[in-house]
C-alpha cells in the first residue's frame, strides 16, 4: 500500500485520497508571532496516465535540522515557536553527547546539576511542545547545489528550503587494528555506557582532556583501579577536572605513553594493552579488563565535504554568525566549534542558527 508520513510523523494512504483532497495540501501554521507562513508543504497527490493517484517523491521543509542534541533540539525549539514545523533528523547518536554524560552542573539553570539525558530529553520535549517534529534516521547524503536542498535518509529523499547542521562530533579512535577488533568487547569509548560492565576489575582510560578526567572519576565507582593513560606530562583538562582526578587515589597515572596494541582479539575480550613510552621508545603490557578512549571528536560532517567549506579536520568554516558558505545552511554546536564545546554554547549556536533560518525565510516571503 503506498503511503506516506504526513508532518506529524502520521501514515496517509495514498489510495484512500483524491487529487484536491484537503489532507493532501499544505498545512497552514498557526499564526504566531510574527505572522502566518506556509509550515510543512505536504504531497499533493498526482494522477499517473492511468488516472490512479501517485506517491510524490518529495517532500519540502521550512527547516530541517540535522542532529539532535543541545544545539539541535534549540534550533528545534526557536524555528518550532516560529512556526517554522521544523523536522529534527536525529541522527545515530541521538540526543547528542549529554547521553552519554552523568552529572551536568554547568547548565544555568540547574543550581543542583542534572543529569545529562534528562537534559537534552526536556530540550526534545520543549521543541514537540512547539511543533516540532522529531524522526529516527541518519541522512546519508546531501545535494546543497541548488535550493530546496536535498537530503536522503537511505532511499528516502527530503527537501528544505533552509539546513541547520547540527550534527554534532563522533568520538576519536586511536585506529588499531586490535582496538577496532574489541569495540563493544572491552573497548569503549563511554564510561557511563560501559563502566558498568567492569565493576570489580582494573580498567583503563587513554587522554588528558576533561573528558578523560570525567570519565576516570565515572569509573571508579566501579573499578579497583582506574589507570589514565596519556601520551605526554602536560594535560589539557581544565585544573579543577585535573585536580578532581588527582585527589581519587582510586587513579593511576601513567603519562609520557602510548598504546601500542590491545589484547585479545582472538580472547574477544580485554586482558592488557601493550604501552610505549615516548620517551625512550620502552615498551611493556599492563593488564586491564577494558581500555576507554576519551581521546575528543570528529565532526559528523563527511556527507558535506566538497559542498560545505570545512577545515582540514573536517569542522564546519563559519561565514560569519550561524551562516556557511551555502546560503540557507547554517551550522549549529560540535559541527563548527572546536574550542568550546559546551552544553550552553551549542544551544546558543543552535539559537543563532535558527535565527538566521528565520529571518531567511521571512525575507524570502
Ligand atoms: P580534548 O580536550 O580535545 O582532549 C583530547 C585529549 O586526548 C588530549 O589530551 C589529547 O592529547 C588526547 N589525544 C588526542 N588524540 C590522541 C591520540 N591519537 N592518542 C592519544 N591521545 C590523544 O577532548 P575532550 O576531553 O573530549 O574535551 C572536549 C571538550 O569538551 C573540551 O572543551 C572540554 O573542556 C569539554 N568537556 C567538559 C567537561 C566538563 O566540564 N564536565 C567534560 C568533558 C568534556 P594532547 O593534549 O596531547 O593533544
Amino acid at each position: 500500500m503506498l503511503s506516506w508520513r504526513d508532518g506529524t510523523g502520521h501514515r496517509t494512504q495514498v489510495s484512500s485520497l483524491v487529487p484536491g483532497d484537503k489532507r493532501a495540501i499544505g498545512r497552514t501554521g498557526p499564526c504566531g508571532r510574527v505572522r502566518c507562513r506556509p509550515a510543512v508543504r505536504t504531497p499533493v497527490a498526482r494522477m499517473n496516465s492511468s488516472g490512479s493517484a501517485q506517491l510524490p517523491a518529495v517532500k519540502m521543509r521550512n527547516v530541517i535540522v540535522i542532529g539532535s542534541g543541545c544545539a539541535g533540539n534549540t534550533a528545534a525549539i526557536y524555528t518550532a515557536r516560529a512556526n517554522l514545523e521544523p523536522l529534527v533528523i536525529e541522527g545515530l547518536e541521538a540526543g547528542g553527547q549529554l547521553t552519554l554524560t552523568t552529572d551536568v552542573e554547568n547548565f544555568p539553570g540547574f543550581p543542583e546539576g542534572i543529569m545529562g539525558p534528562e537534559l537534552v530529553d526536556r530540550m526534545k520535549r520543549q521543541a514537540q511542545r512547539f511543533g516540532a517534529t522529531y524522526r529516527h534516521g541518519e541522512v546519508t547524503r546531501a545535494d546543497l547545489s541548488s535550493r530546496p536542498f536535498k537530503l536522503w535518509i537511505g532511499e528516502e529523499q527530503l527537501e528544505t528550503r533552509t539546513l541547520i547542521v547540527a550534527a554534532g562530533a563522533s568520538a576519536r579512535w586511536l585506529g588499531l587494528e586490535s582496538e577496532q577488533a574489541l569495540i563493544g568487547h572491552g573497548v569503549s569509548s563511554c564510561a557511563t555506557c560501559d563502566g558498568f560492565f567492569f565493576r570489580g576489575q582494573p580498567v583503563t582510560v587513554v587522554g588528558g582532556g576533561d573528558s578523560a578526567m570525567e570519565e576516570s572519576l565515572f569509573l571508579t565507582k566501579f573499578a579497583t583501579e582506574v589507570t589514565v593513560v596519556h601520551r605526554r606530562e602536560g594535560f589539557r583538562a581544565s585544573k579543577i577536572m585535573l585536580d578532581r582526578a588527582r585527589h581519587n587515589d582510586k587513579i593511576r597515572w601513567v603519562t609520557s605513553a602510548t598504546v601500542e596494541a590491545v589484547e585479545d582479539p582472538a580472547a574477544k575480550s580485554v586482558t592488557s594493552v601493550k604501552l610505549r613510552s615516548t620517551l625512550d621508545g620502552k615498551e611493556w603490557d599492563h593488564r586491564t579488563s577494558a581500555l576507554f578512549l576519551a581521546i575528543g571528536h570528529i565532526p559528523n560532517t563527511a556527507i558535506f565535504r566538497g559542498q560545505l567549506d570545512l577545515d582540514e579536520q573536517g569542522y564546519i568554516v563559519s561565514h560569519g554568525g550561524a551562516r556557511t558558505n551555502i546560503p540557507g545552511v547554517f551550522h549549529a554546536g560540535d559541527v563548527q566549534d572546536r574550542v568550546y564545546r559546551q552544553a550552553i554554547t551549542a544551544a546558543g549556536a543552535g539559537c543563532m542558527a535558527a535565527i538566521e533560518a528565520e529571518r531567511l525565510l521571512e525575507a524570502e516571503e
